[in-house]
Order: structure tokens, then sequence, then C-alpha cells
């Protein structure tokens, strides 16, 4: 079961599509106001392995506990209920809608049954970017519109403002230019402190050894190396990696 300090705890996870095991038995924790990352080359299993933590894929074997509840398999509306959620690259946004509108997606009624008007649901919106740093010049504008870092920005957005605890990123820089990147890299570093918990897959070394603090390899469905990032240096991950492949 998981301890306290631990969100998830994935326990011997397989999953078959036909003959093909994308995972083998992979076990991993995710610590409670940490960033874990996931790295590993194409195919080695890692969407695979955050699909089962969002509900999105049946694993054929092995257990998924979270906050000490465990569970054979989930369905996002389960895992959505235990706080975890997925900020996809591009998919997970409206285009049409504008930050606000996102980032209120399926939240415009109140408790009371009022339906929030758009100003009230804007000055939220605003005070909610200014309390994460974020910086969106432009709250009515479509998203479709904004840059990649500002979308990633409003995704994240509305996973806190909809009471997320753990976020999961499947290659957040991957289609950003270095400034973005720089800024999408600070606003995820300061997620812990603000009461989260990070689950983040890239193939950015430099990124991960910036901000995680703990690193799970993964290779043909199994997770190779565990290292806690305060006992390796970026030369030895990276030595450590091209060594593995
Ligand atoms: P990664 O995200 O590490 O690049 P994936 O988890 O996407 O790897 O894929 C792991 C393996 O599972 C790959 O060989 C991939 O082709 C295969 N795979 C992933 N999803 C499916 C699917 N829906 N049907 C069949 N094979 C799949
Ligand atoms: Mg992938």
């Amino acid at each position: 079961v998981c301890t306290s300090d631990e969100f998830v705890y994935l326990e011997n996870i397989s999953k078959s599509f036909g003959k093909l095991e994308a995972l083998k038995n992979v076990s991993l924790k995710l610590e409670r106001n940490k960033i874990t990352s996931l790295v590993g080359d194409n195919g080695s299993g890692k969407s695979t392995l955050i699909k089962v933590l969002s509900g999105s894929l049946k694993p054929n074997n092995g257990t998924i506990h979270i906050n000490g509840k465990a569970y054979k398999h989930l369905t996002p509306k389960i895992a959505n209920e235990n706080g975890i959620s997925t900020v996809y690259q591009d998919l997970s946004l409206d285009n049409y809608k504008d930050a606000v509108g996102n980032i209120f997606l399926g939240k415009e009624v109140t408790k009371f049954g009022f339906i929030l008007n758009y100003n009230e649901m804007q000055k939220q919106t605003e005070k909610l970017l200014e309390k994460l740093e974020i910086d969106i010049p432009y709250l009515r504008t479509p998203v479709g519109y904004l840059s990649g870092g500002q979308r990633q920005s409003v995704a994240i957005a509305r996973s806190i403002f909809q009471g997320k605890k753990l976020i999961i990123f499947d290659e957040p820089t991957a289609a950003m230019g270095l400034k973005e990147s720089i800024a999408a890299n600070k606003l995820i570093k300061s997620l812990p402190s603000k009461g989260f918990t990070v689950l983040m897959i890239s193939h950015d070394l430099n990124q991960v050894f910036d901000i995680a603090d703990r690193i799970f390899v993964m290779r043909n469905g199994e997770i190779i190396k565990d290292a806690v990032k305060s006992d390796i240096t970026l030369t030895e991950l990276k030595a450590g990696i091209s060594e593995i492949y």
C-alpha cells in the first residue's frame, strides 16, 4: 500500500497489445509534492503507463494504489475524482474558447445553481493566474491563437482550478521554443511548493535533471533505473542512459 507520503503506487502493472508487452511488471511510486520524471526511448512504454494512471487504458495485471485505495484499473472519471489530471501537448484545450472559458470548462455553474457571468469568471481567472505567477495577456482571445507555452499554462491553471492534485505531463516542452520552455519549466518546478505532485515524461535530459526530484528510466516496457536526483549528476544520468540504450 501507499504510505501517507505517497500519492500513487503502481504495483506490478502489465499491459499487452496483442503479443506486444508494452508494460512488464512495472512498479513505481509517486511521492506527494515531488516531481517524478519518466524517461526512455520511443516505444519504451511511458505513454502507456500514464494512460493506465489516467484511466484511459486497463492494465492486464497489477494494482493501482491511490491515496491508500487499491484499484485493479481506473476509469477517467475515477482518476479525475482522485485528483489526477493529464496535460497533453495540445489536445486538452478547446482552441475556440478563450483562457477563461477553458479554465472554467464544465464549472460555469456555482454551488447554488447560479450561472457565473463572464466578468466574474474572468476576475477569478485573473486571481488564479496571479497566484500561480502565470502571465497570459490575452484572456479573451481563443487559445488557438496563443503560443504553445501559453496554452500549456492555461492547461495547468485549469487542472489547478478544477482541484487536481497530481498533474501528469507527456512531453510538455517538446513543441516549444527555448524561451517558452524555460517559462514552462519554471512553472512546473513551482508546483510542488503549491501543493501539487507532478509526473513528467520528457526526452530532454537537461530539463529532467533541472526539475525532477526522482527519475525513472524505462526500456522495452520495464523500469531499468530509479535514481534520486540528489544522488546523481547530469553527466552520470546522460552516461548511464547512453550506456543503457
Ligand atoms: P512511449 O510513450 O515510451 O514512446 P508507448 O507507451 O506509446 O511508448 O508505446 C509502448 C509500446 O506499445 C510501443 O511498442 C507501441 O507501439 C505500443 N502501443 C502503444 N499503444 C498501442 C496501442 N493502442 N495498440 C497497439 N500497440 C500500442
Ligand atoms: Mg509517448
